[in-house]
């Protein structure tokens, strides 16, 4: 009995004429992700997505844990394909679906048929399959609104497919039919829920990250390469670019009014990150910023912050509390690399009563004590430290 895999393909349904370009981007994607596992064949048909062994030396389970990670898939399920001949096709149920059975208690059987030339229709495959499931199993009862498994089979042009139970997928859409962002990697707990967040809507992504050493240390940095590599599970090959911040920050810190030092320090950032964003044509930089969660994150100081350069922000945990954001680090798996306590660079120096609601009308004459922060800023973006974080395969996906 071959199993195969089966992903069913979420919101891009919706996209009209451009589905063709989001399903060429899953199936590379899944081509990609699979290429360490054997030799599957990923092909589609209707709203599906199939990876296929094509001999014993493939990796299923492996290979669904992969693809349950790709976005642009709602739904996965295995599956068995076999000849559309009725007999066979109770008989393969009964042996692919039969030990799941003995542990449910009620069940009941879909039917779809594309194939219209099979003698049965669905009504009549449903009752028959479902007869002779309850002869082999007379403990279960049918039960059709929210039974313990549904037996879905489908009647296809090439086979009849039984499949499996359904598992949720990771939803959104496919990496890098949205464009290219450059998402901002601190080391804490937010940021990699963000870059999460954006790649589920279909950017591809690159990460900055902001180190001064000696204040901060090549441990710190190390663990923001461990949080790139964990996403890059969900975003693919990226390069982390890592950006010598001491120079920049020891001049602020020297030159400016202390409350107002976090606010000119995230401007500064954003000025960088945004040289660095036009030289790789990036459409958005993203932060893990939520509203009010520190002084540099009220509305009043993110103005301030939007102001600094041009390329569109994105912030999309602007209005979840931590512990939602917590929960969501958990399941992406971040959790425990961002709880370890290493310093960041944003909170080194950092004056123990910040301006909760700085103007930008103050944040501007700062700046204009500040005459050679500019130059500071280009030599940092120009010394940039360029790290490539790969998923553990072979080579890279260009998006
Ligand atoms: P925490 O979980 O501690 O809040 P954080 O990463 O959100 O971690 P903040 O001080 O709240 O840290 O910073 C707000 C945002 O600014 C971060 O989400 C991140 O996008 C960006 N940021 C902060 N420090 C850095 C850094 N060193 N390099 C790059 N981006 C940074
Ligand atoms: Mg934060």
């Amino acid at each position: 009995m071959k199993e195969i895999i089966v992903a069913y393909q979420g919101e891009m349904t919706l996209k009209g004429l451009n589905r063709g370009t989001f399903e060429a981007v899953l199936a590379k994607s899944m081509k990609y992700r699979l290429k360490d596992l054997g030799n599957f064949k990923v092909y589609k048909a209707q709203s599906c997505m199939y990876a296929e062994p094509m001999d014993d030396n493939c990796d299923v389970d492996a290979a669904f844990d992969r693809i349950s990670k790709i976005f642009g898939i709602i739904r996965l399920s295995r599956s068995v394909v076999c000849d559309k001949d009725f007999d066979t096709i109770c008989k393969t149920a009964e042996e692919y679906l039969g030990p799941t059975l003995r542990s449910c208690k009620t069940f009941k059987v879909e039917a779809k048929r594309s194939d219209k030339k099979f003698p049965m229709n669905s009504p009549e495959i449903c009752r028959e399959l479902g007869a002779y499931l309850l002869s082999k199993h007379p403990h279960l009862r049918v039960k059709v609104k929210d039974p313990d498994l549904v037996v879905m089979v489908e009647i296809r042009d090439f086979g009849a497919y039984i499949h499996g139970p359904k598992f949720p997928g990771a939803g959104g859409l496919p990496v890098g039919t949205s464009g290219r962002a450059l998402n901002m990697l601190s080391g804490g707990l937010d940021s990699p829920v963000a870059a999460y967040y954006m790649a589920r809507r279909g950017l591809a992504l690159h990460h900055i990250h902001f180190a001064s050493p000696p204040y901060t240390s090549e441990r710190a940095r190390m663990k923001v390469e461990e949080l790139a590599g964990i996403i890059s599970q969900y975003t693919g090959n990226c390069i982390l670019y890592v950006v010598p911040y001491t120079k920049p920050q020891e001049y602020i810190r020297d030159h400016a009014p202390a409350v107002l030092f976090t606010v000119l320090m995230r401007r500064s950032m954003m000025r960088i990150a945004s040289i660095i964003g036009h030289e790789i044509d990036v459409q958005a930089l993203i932060t893990g910023e939520s509203l009010a969660q520190v002084a540099s994150q009220t509305a009043w100081a993110l103005a301030c912050t939007d102001s600094a350069q041009d390329i569109p922000i994105l912030r999309p945990l602007i209005g979840l509390d931590k512990t939602e954001i917590v929960e969501v680090a958990r399941k992406i798996g971040t959790y425990e690399t961002s709880i370890q306590p290493y310093e960041d660079c944003c909170t080194i120096f950092t004056p123990p009563h910040p301006k909760t609601r700085p103007t930008l009308t103050e944040i501007l004459e700062a700046e204009a004590a500040m005459p050679g922060l500019a130059e500071l800023e280009a030599q940092a973006a120009a010394e940039v430290e360029r790290v490539r974080i790969r998923m553990d395969q072979p080579q890279e996906v260009e998006f």
